[in-house]
């Protein structure tokens, strides 16, 4: 079978770590975004190599792809709370439309395809940590909704493919994930406390710090998807670290990393900000002999030499 790969967000975080693998394993990989919150400088390094090619193309329009195309990861969203507030509709857009219509390609393709999804169709979860069998708890008028709501659609859709039509799917619902390539100015917590260490800014600690996450190594994330995409397992598979962290000890943490000043001020919690969050990768280590093997503390390390670029670069 030949070796091409459509990855729609591949100009993203997650997206451009994708593309890398890809073209380094000898695939033919063809990359698509919009550029909406995506950055042509995660990808620049690949213009060059002769197995690689970029659309700009917002994937919630029709998508066409001549040749055979026997894999599609269907990245493209935006991704961080804030992003997703400054562009509801296109969240809801790329999640629903931008779902059918990689599914209608890969239909017409006959290929196997992975959808991301996320820790969010949880909401703020009543179970923890997250297994995949359970149904979450899910505000759908919240200021979260239109990301949540979009990507358990495109969950159902991807479901409803695979029913109907004998699709060969995948999900993936990841978990928190970081390093270098993650936007500075994205509004998660991770590029603010290492933007705010860096330009000697207080770190912003929402709420009174004792809510939790977990945050997993983007290369760790990226061994998870391939594994998964080369199976043929159809239902909603956790990625992620289950190594959980609240957000005042994770703030703590970046101080002695950075070795900054600064203190940590406290500010509202948005509304509908999950309390806790941790997945359950039970699933993940059963089918795809996958577990996380970057430590926290050497992930940070390698992100914090991206950040202290990155804000040069941004100066
Ligand atoms: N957060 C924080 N300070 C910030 C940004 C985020 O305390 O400057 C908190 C936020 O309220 C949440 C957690 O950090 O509890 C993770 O937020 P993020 O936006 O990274 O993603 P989420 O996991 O909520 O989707």
């Amino acid at each position: 079978m030949t070796k091409r790969i459509l990855i729609t967000g591949a100009a993203g975080f997650i997206g451009s770590h994708l593309c890398d693998r890809f073209v380094a394993e000898g695939f033919d990989v063809v990359g698509m975004d919009n550029l909406i919150t995506g950055d042509l400088r995660n990808i620049e390094h690949l213009f060059s190599k002769p197995n690689f090619s970029f659309y700009h193309h917002d994937v919630s329009r029709f998508v066409h792809v001549p040749g055979d195309l026997p894999y599609i990861l269907h990245f493209a969203s935006p991704a961080s709370p804030a992003d997703y507030v400054r562009w509801p509709i296109q969240t809801m857009k790329v999640g629903s439309l931008g779902t059918h219509n990689c599914l209608g390609l890969a239909k017409a393709k006959g290929s196997r395809i992975v959808v991301a999804s996320t820790s969010e169709v949880y909401g703020d979860p009543l179970v923890h940590p997250q297994n995949e069998d359970y149904w979450g708890n899910v505000n759908p008028v919240g200021p979260r909704s239109m990301y949540d709501e979009a990507k358990r659609f495109q969950e159902a859709l991807t479901m409803a493919y695979h029913q109907a039509h004998g699709l060969n799917t995948g999900i993936v619902r990841i978990f928190n994930t970081y390093g270098p390539r993650m936007r500075l100015n994205d509004g998660r917590v991770l590029p603010n406390f290492f933007y705010q260490a860096l330009t000697g800014q207080d770190l912003t600690v929402y709420g009174d710090g004792s809510q939790t996450r977990s945050f997993c190594y983007v290369s760790d994330l990226v061994e998870g998807i391939c594994r998964l995409l080369f199976t043929d397992y159809h239902l909603p598979v956790n990625l992620g670290n289950p190594d959980e962290i609240t957000i005042l000890q994770f703030a703590e943490e970046i101080i002695r990393l950075t070795g900054t000043q600064q203190k940590i001020v406290f500010r509202p919690l948005p509304k509908d900000d999950p309390r806790q969050r941790q997945p359950d990768i039970s699933r993940a280590r059963q089918l795809l002999g996958w577990e996380p093997r970057v430590p926290r503390s050497e992930g940070l390390k390698i992100t914090y030499e991206y950040f202290k670029k990155a804000v040069a670069y941004s100066a």
